[in-house]
């Protein structure tokens, strides 16, 4: 006997929920890719993604993943023994910069460590000292999902400004694009990132690099950039298969195309935004009433630096592998694993787990995340305050 049959939700921080819409939208037999509504559709997706990205300027789609699209970043914009200021928040911005060092790139880095934002200080600091304006890009992510911390863009935009400092910005917004509230382009990002499965509620193997005229002006000298990886003629077809430089991804169109109806035209994206933001305040009020008489805690102390599209805990040392083990085998949930090595105070390595709650994600899944965590707490005796659902059902009465 298990109590995990039935429908099974995988709540990792990406691949998210994909709506049963989606799936159905990408049934289908090959489409014509040369004319007719495929054409069609691919267009009609350009003006959907600023939108929710809130910019005017351009947008290249990539068959890729994050990974990918981290690449034609760098690529359009950089040159081999360039300088760019990583600010380290996790997993990810370090990764970035990892790839971008294999690329040739000279990173200058400030780790700000697993459990805080980005200091804007000690940015500042680092623009002040770079007279000869070296740095060509400063490199952060709003969301690290490894962290669930979220960053200040518009305050380093600003950080960026007071400096006189003319680096461009890049933003990796994979984690959280169409979860946590963003604008591009009123909050002066040059180059942002993001992938089709989190947030974009479709499957993972489309990226996409939304740039601005300045990013392009980069383009005109960065030598790293190659044919494959040209943000141009992708966000500038001169002929349908330049979008994509070969074969476009014929099904997952149909399923973005889908995806996108919903967030804009149905729900919308601020209420998708406030969905995603009352949804968070449930699990962190479960989180801190279960924190009050045991172990629990999450990873970020401050609730304004907390994403709403996944959440990094801590349910005691050795309990987080049992705990997603449990859930697994007896709830019918699986949670994310730890990603890097998050050091605890006494700077020891501390057990995570990651909760997702970012895209086609409810209230009736959320809680049942939360009631499910909570019997697991309860069936291997990791202390815990015993009214935390309550705590979260209230959040959500609220609304
Ligand atoms: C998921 C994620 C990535 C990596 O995306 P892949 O599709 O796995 O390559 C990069 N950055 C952030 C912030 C992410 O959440």
């Amino acid at each position: 006997m298990s109590l995990a049959n039935g429908r099974h939700y995988l709540a990792i921080p990406g691949p998210s929920v994909m709506p049963d819409r989606v799936l159905q939208a990408m049934h289908r037999p090959a489409p014509n890719i040369y004319t007719g509504e495929l054409v069609d559709l691919t267009a009609s997706l350009v003006p959907d993604l600023k939108a929710i990205a809130r910019t005017r300027h351009h947008v290249a789609m990539y068959i890729a993943n994050g990974h990918g699209v981290w690449e034609a970043a760098l690529a359009n914009t950089l040159s081999r023994g360039d300088r760019i200021l990583i600010l380290g928040t996790g997993r990810f911005c370090l990764g970035w910069g990892e790839m971008a060092a294999a690329m040739g790139v000279d990173c200058q880095i400030i780790d700000f460590g697993q459990r805080s934002d980005i200091d804007m200080a000690r940015v500042a600091e680092a623009l002040a000292a770079d007279t000869d304006h070296r740095i060509k890009a400063v490199m952060a992510v709003q969301v690290d999902t490894s962290t669930s911390v979220k960053n200040d863009i518009a305050a380093l935009r600003a950080t960026l400004d007071a400096a006189g400092h003319p680096a461009l910005l890049f933003s990796d917004n994979i984690a959280c694009l169409a979860c946590d509230e963003f604008h591009m382009d009123d909050w002066g990002v040059d180059v942002m990132v993001t992938g089709s499965q989190k947030g974009l509620m479709t499957p993972p193997g489309m990226g996409f690099v939304f740039f601005n005229d300045k990013a392009d002006r980069a383009r005109e000298t960065a030598n790293l950039v190659t044919s494959y990886w040209d943000w141009r003629p992708r966000a500038n077809p001169e002929e349908y298969y330049r979008y994509f430089n070969g074969t476009a991804p014929t099904h997952h169109l149909y399923g973005l195309r889908t995806a996108l109806d919903m967030i804009l035209k149905e729900e919308g994206l601020e209420a998708v935004w406030h969905r995603h933001a009352v949804l968070a305040r449930a699990v962190w009020a479960a989180l801190e009433v279960w924190g009050q008489a045991g172990p629990v805690r999450p990873n970020i102390a401050d609730r304004a630096k907390r994403s709403h599209a996944v959440t990094t805990v801590n349910f005691g040392n050795g309990n987080g592998q049992r705990l997603r083990d449990w859930m697994t085998a007896n709830a019918g949930v699986t949670l994310g694993i730890p990603l890097g090595e998050i050091a605890g105070p006494n700077g020891r390595k501390e057990d995570f787990l990651r909760i997702g709650h970012m895209g086609h994600v409810n209230a009736h899944m959320v809680l049942g995340v939360l009631a499910s965590l909570q019997a697991g707490m309860a069936a291997l005796q990791i202390p815990h305050g015993p009214t935390g659902l309550e705590a979260a059902v209230n959040v959500i009465a609220e609304g």
